[in-house]
């Protein structure tokens, strides 16, 4: 039997997989790189928060000088209690990140420009392989290495397996680490926005009954300001919503942010629910 030995297997490719492929690839190690999805188009409209410690690690892993020209810096948090009653003002609470040390809290990153930025540097690292056509079927683990089968026949071995396989895991299931599960009955809206004030680097929480309404700043585009947001809803609503013609969406975005910067415009084509 034909098996290809690294020194670990990484199943996934997400940001999480990615990353750690880049980091255990530039500290000389053998990785196998296991994702159906690394030769697709992406069209992941979240957005990852890195904070502080991240810059140090992602310099190291070669990824920070590529994900640098897409990082918008979070200076400022901003939680809104709007959920009192009707008339009452809203309660707003910052955190200054200039209150604890020099730098911001963190910086916030599309997920398509982590990935781009990635594959790219994965691209440099010729003891990252990449198995982009095929997926982890089944963990064979012996005493001194894990051995694994992918779903096109392809057997590898490493002295370390990681699953970087998302919230349904297959490496997770098949190691037998089990799960707690609770459902909130929410459901999130994921979608960008364009915007005539400036973010001012300040990432804006609005919570109402529902769930929060999260607006985490972008680096600037072309034709203005931008915003990657987040939007927690009772499933119920999140339905009702994701019916809406873009128009009637922008309206009800506008309403929901409590007007925190202006009036919003959908950038994405569509909406990403979660
Ligand atoms: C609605 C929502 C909004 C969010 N907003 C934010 C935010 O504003 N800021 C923030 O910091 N974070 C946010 N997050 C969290 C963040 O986006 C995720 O935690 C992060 O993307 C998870 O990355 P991951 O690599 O662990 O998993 P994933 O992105 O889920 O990647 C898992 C990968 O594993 C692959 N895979 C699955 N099964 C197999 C298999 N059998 N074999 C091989 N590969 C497999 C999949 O193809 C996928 O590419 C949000 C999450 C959600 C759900």
């Amino acid at each position: 039997m034909n098996i290809q030995h690294s020194d670990i297997i990484l199943v996934g490719g997400g940001i999480a997989g990615m990353t750690a492929a880049a980091a255990f690839g530039t500290a000389g190690f053998s990785v196998a790189l296991v994702d159906p999805s690394l030769a697709k188009q992406s069209n992941d409209l979240r957005s990852t928060a890195f904070l502080q410690p991240a810059r140090a690690l992602l310099a190291r892993a070669g990824l920070w000088d590529l994900f640098e020209p897409h990082a918008a810096p979070l200076k400022i948090m901003r939680i809104i209690d709007a959920g009192g009653p009707p008339d009452a003002a809203a309660v707003s609470a910052d955190f200054d990140a200039s209150e604890i040390g020099d730098g911001p809290f963190g910086w916030n990153l599309p997920n398509m420009a982590i990935r781009q930025a990635a594959l790219a540097r994965l691209a440099q690292l010729p003891n990252v392989t990449q198995y982009p056509d095929t997926r982890f079927a089944r963990l064979t683990p012996r005493r001194v290495e894990a051995r694994v089968a992918l779903s096109d026949g392809t057997q590898l071995s490493a002295k370390l397996l990681i699953g970087a396989d998302g919230r349904k895991s297959a490496v997770r299931k098949a190691a037998g680490i089990g799960t707690k599960i609770h459902r909130y009955g929410q459901k999130a809206l994921v979608f960008t926005v364009r915007h005539a004030p400036p973010h001012n680097d300040c990432s804006t929480e609005v919570h109402l009954s529902g769930g929060p309404f999260t607006m985490v700043p972008l680096p600037d585009a072309d034709d203005g300001h931008r915003s990657a947001i987040v939007w927690m809803e009772t499933s119920a609503e999140a339905a009702r919503l994701m019916q809406l013609d873009e128009a009637a969406f922008n309206d009800a975005a506008s309403h929901r942010s409590a007007g925190v910067l202006g009036p919003l415009a959908l950038t994405s084509p569509t909406f990403q629910k979660s």
